[in-house]
Parts: structure tokens; sequence; C-alpha cells
């Protein structure tokens, strides 16, 4: 880089940070809460007015029983870290836990094998009778059902409010500096810059999401990393305070998180979902409940993958999930008052995060695919000690 008198400015004191961060999605937004708590000067930049990105397009699903073994500790910390906030930063948060309806009897196998075969683990799961599984949630659909995995773990945050009041905290409480509508197109270690401006940190970490295209194209070219596409519904609050209870899923929901994988069940599951919900894998759809602290019910979702990302969202997908989720859910006002897609970067190689160093001074976080929200802070706290920033002056209790 050519140090003009123009890029002098970054040698300012307020142009200059310990830990600069790429992104103010949710990845961005734990690191630079990880680096600040160990009393570090911290900026984010973001290239939109705030976050619009998979961070605010998600269910809020804090869903450890989704990660496997490997994984699942980490998702736990994170669920911790989450809790604190939401009484430090004042959002909603509630540990509601979920409700794996089983409707077949192969539904129910790979349920009771996942139980027997992850004792060690600390999932914290048991199966439930119909009866009790009806009398937690009054929207479980009754008809057929054969009982259900109850897991205790699962938190709901609403990510549109979350993420607007953790990074009004980040800013209040731990002087963090966030440059919104501020995209950084050039990093040449130690400076990053975007439109006329230079800024200098002594670490720089790169949390841009699905954006393979700006920053490091060529790391992101040799990765086995690709973009996966969700529609999303949500409905009108629902009328006289209803409440979901714990978020539920189904069977198809099962052949989906990496936490069952190993369940050998688990195949004559899918050899039936691959013989009569079809178009179910084709889409990439299984069904998951949720609801917001409004009364709003969230449902999704469908997953297409591809570099090139369809902008048209399909109503037949739509359709599909809400037909399956009718076997599941009785809805008391189904009314859908939004739709929407999200986009979030998915390892091919069934990896969970992607961390990179493609310069000294430059760390990528990225590839968390389905579960960012899940391991955000458990993974941000880990690179925070990859990288070398010191232990946090102030502990989380
Ligand atoms: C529909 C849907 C449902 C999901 N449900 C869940 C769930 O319930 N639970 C769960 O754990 N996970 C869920 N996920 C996954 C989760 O949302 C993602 O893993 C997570 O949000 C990824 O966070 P991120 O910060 O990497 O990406 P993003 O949220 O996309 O943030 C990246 C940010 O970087 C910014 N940026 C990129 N390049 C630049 C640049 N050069 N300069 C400045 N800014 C830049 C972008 O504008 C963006 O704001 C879901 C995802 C989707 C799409």
């Amino acid at each position: 880089m050519i140090v003009n008198l123009q890029n002098l400015q970054f040698m300012l004191a307020q142009d200059t940070f310990d830990i600069a961060i790429i992104g103010g999605g949710i990845i961005g937004t734990a690191h630079a809460y990880e680096a600040a708590r160990r009393g570090l000067k911290v900026a984010v930049f973001e290239r939109h007015p705030r976050p619009v990105g998979a961070t605010v397009r998600n269910f809020g699903m804090i869903w450890p029983i989704g990660q496997a073994a490997t994984t699942f500790e980490r998702a736990m910390r994170s669920r911790a870290t989450w809790l604190i906030l939401a009484r430090e930063a004042n959002f909603w948060a509630k540990p509601c836990g979920s409700l794996h309806l089983a409707y077949h009897n192969d539904e129910l196998d790979v349920m009771n094998e996942f139980i027997q075969t992850t004792r060690s683990v600390g999932y914290q799961v048991e199966i439930w009778s119909p009866e009790k599984t009806v009398a937690k949630s009054k929207t479980v659909n009754p008809i057929g059902l054969k009982g259900a995995m109850w897991s205790a773990t699962e938190v709901n945050i609403d990510p549109r409010e979350a993420t607007e009041k953790l990074q009004q905290y980040l800013r209040q409480v731990w002087n963090v500096t966030f440059f919104y509508q501020t995209a950084i197109v050039h990093v040449d270690y130690p400076y990053l810059s975007g439109g006329a401006k230079t800024w200098k940190a002594n670490h720089i970490i790169v949390c841009s999401g699905a954006d393979f295209e700006t920053l490091y194209p060529q790391i992101y070219a040799e990765q086995p990393i690709t973009k996966c596409k969700l529609q999303m519904l949500r409905t009108v609050p629902q009328e006289n305070n209803v409440q979901l209870g714990p978020n539920l899923a189904a069977g198809l929901t099962l052949q989906h998180y990496a936490s069952f994988a190993h369940c050998k069940s688990l195949v004559r599951l899918k050899t039936r979902f691959a013989r009569d919900m079809a178009e179910y894998n084709k889409w990439g759809i299984h069904v998951l409940l949720s609801q917001t602290h409004s009364g709003e019910l969230t449902i999704g979702d469908s997953h297409e993958y591809g570099l090139s990302v369809n902008p048209f969202d399909r109503a037949d997908i739509n359709t599909l999930i809400l037909n399956y989720l009718q076997r599941f859910a009785k809805i008391q006002n189904p009314s859908i008052q939004e739709t929407w897609h999200g986009v979030y970067a998915k390892l091919q190689n069934g990896a969970t995060s992607l961390v990179l160093h493609p310069t000294n001074g430059v760390t990528i976080v990225n590839g968390v695919g389905g579960a960012g929200m899940t391991l955000s802070f458990g993974l941000a706290d880990e690179v925070a000690e990859i990288i070398g920033m010191d232990k946090p002056s102030v502990n989380l209790v």
C-alpha cells in the first residue's frame, strides 16, 4: 500500500484499533464481544446501515440438540453466553426446550437410538408419551402421535431484536465502535480500507458471511464452501397470548441435523422419506416451528445449495413447508404475515466452521452454516484464544 498524506489519517488514534472486525452479523458481533471483554479496543465494519444478512433472517433458535457430539459443548457455552447477554443487553430470550415429534415407528427408533448412543455427551433428552407431549404444548397435533423426544437445552431469541440490542450494548458498555454503511473493499495488513478511508488494526477478523466475492475471493475459491438459500414464513401473532411452549420439529428434522447422523436406524427413515417425500428431499425441506416474544410463529425451512442464489422465492416450497407443518402442529391463526429467504455460507466437507489465517494478523471466520446463532459465542471464544488475545478481564458468571 502506498502511504500518502491522505492515508496518513489512519495514524490518528481514533482510526487505530486492537481488533478490526469486518461484518456485523452474529459471527462478527460475537468476536467483538469476546475481544472487548478481554480489554481490547474494537471496531466493527458493516456494509449496510444495519445487519440484514442471515443473522436477522433466522429462527433465533439456539439449538444444541442439532449439534454432533464434537460441537455440543461449544453450543452449550454459546447458550450460556446468550442467556447472560440477554440479561445484560435487555433482549428477550426464552429457554423453552424442544420437542421432536414422532408419527412413525422409524422416527421413534431414531430418537431411542440417539439417546442410547449419546449418553456420555450431555444432551438433556428423554422420550415422552403422547399424553405428556400434548400436555406440554397444546399446539402439537395428537392424531397419530407415537411419542416425542424432549430436549431441555434449546433457547429462543428474536434475532432482529437481539442483534440490534447486542450492538447497542457493545457500543454503550464495551466501547466497541461500529462503522455502519462501511464496506471494506481492501485489506492489506495492518490496514483495511473502504471508500476513501483507511483504518489500522493489530488484528483483522473477517466475518463476511455469504460474501465470498469482496475480500479474499481466491481463498474462498480454494475452500469446499458454497451458499445455501432458505425460505421462511411467519404468522401473525397468535391471539389470547397462546403460547407454543417448546420449539417443535418432526421426522424430517431427524435426517437434517448432524447430531442424528450416526444412528443406524436413520437408514430406514431415510428410505421412507426418499420414497414418499421426494419433493421435500429435492428442496432440502425439514420443518421447525418457534414463537417470538410478540406471539408470531416462525416457520421454515428449505435448503438450496449453490454459488448462484436464486433471487426468486418459490410458492410451491412454502406450500410444502406448510403442508408438513399441518401434520404435527395445530396453529390457532395460520395467517402468514411475512415470507422471506436468507442465505448462509455452508461448508461441504461436514466441518462446522472455517478458521483461516490468509496472512499474518488476519483471520477469516466463516462457514458456520445453519448453526451460526448456536455456535457463535463458543466459536468466538476459541478463536480469541487461537489468535492470542489475553484472558478476559471480566469473567462470565
Ligand atoms: C433462514 C435461516 C434460518 C436459520 N436459523 C438458524 C437458527 O435458528 N439457529 C442457528 O443457530 N442458526 C440459524 N441460521 C444460521 C445463522 O443465521 C447463520 O449461521 C449466521 O447468521 C451467520 O452469521 P454471519 O455473521 O457469518 O453472517 P451474516 O449474518 O450474513 O453476516 C455477515 C455480515 O457481513 C457483512 N459484510 C460482508 N462483507 C463485508 C465487507 N466487505 N465489508 C463490510 N461488511 C461486510 C454483511 O453485510 C453481513 O451483515 C439460519 C440461517 C438462515 C438463513
